[in-house]
């Protein structure tokens, strides 16, 4: 079959947010899309990120449709098309309801700069107030590279699957740094995050985030399960 490197990547990137801990429930998704179609390769729904194998990995078209009248994928897939139709510089999709993640779109706003790696998300980060395509086209600015949903989860997106998923793990971090650290917290000030922000752009971090999240995803999956390394 065509496209099998980009089906390998979602897969890959399934069990490496296994290994992360963010999958142990039904819902999560990841996508790649195939260059130059109208098509994305994405996980069924019927198993958590920790279960995927390379046949739950599944074909779409641009209208959320497969071939096969027997895959069943999530009822909210439908934002993966809408942000490849409008973002044409974006190639993967990332989301979750990992727990930390969750607990800081329940507040409504992007993480606060309590960390070097936040930076990546000040300024670039949508509030949709669900996972509608009709909700985040709006939302979205040029350059965004995630949408927080309250009482829902998140979305991080790149222009392959490194930055996708790097940015989501990197993105549960600095969510857990925003919900524990209390209110009054000194965030980072802004010349220090505009240097940092100038460093994070010469920095190799998200290929070598990708490249660490994918040897904890070989190390933790045994041959037929992903056993999170990071407890969620
Ligand atoms: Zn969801």
């Amino acid at each position: 079959m065509a496209y099998e490197e980009q089906r390998d990547q979602v897969l890959m990137a399934c069990r490496a947010m296994a290994a992360q801990g963010l999958g142990t429930g039904i819902g999560g998704h990841v996508s790649v899309r195939v260059p130059g179609e109208e098509l994305y390769w994405t996980n069924r729904l019927s198993k958590t990120f920790e279960e995927m194998e390379l046949e739950d990995i599944v074909l779409l078209d641009f209208e959320g449709r497969s071939a096969d009248p027997d895959v069943v994928v999530s009822p909210g897939i439908d934002f993966h098309h809408g942000i490849y139709m409008l973002r044409p510089d974006v190639n993967a999709i990332v989301h979750t309801h990992g727990f930390w993640i969750t607990a800081q779109a329940a507040l409504g706003r992007e993480p606060r700069v309590l960390h070097n790696m936040a930076t990546y998300f000040r300024g670039r980060t949508a509030l949709a107030p669900d996972d509608e395509i009709k909700s985040i086209a709006p939302a979205m600015k040029e350059g965004d590279v995630c949408i927080i949903i309250p009482w829902h989860g998140s979305i991080t997106f790149g222009a392959d699957i490194a930055e996708a998923a790097a940015l989501h793990s990197t993105l549960d971090y600095v969510a857990r740094l925003d919900v524990t650290a209390p209110p009054g917290t000194p965030e980072m000030p802004e010349e220090h995050v505009l240097a940092v922000e100038a460093l994070l752009e010469k920095a190799d971090y998200l290929n070598l985030t990708w490249e660490l999240l994918q040897r904890k995803a070989a190390r933790a999956f045994d041959g037929t399960y992903t056993t999170p390394l990071v407890q969620p």
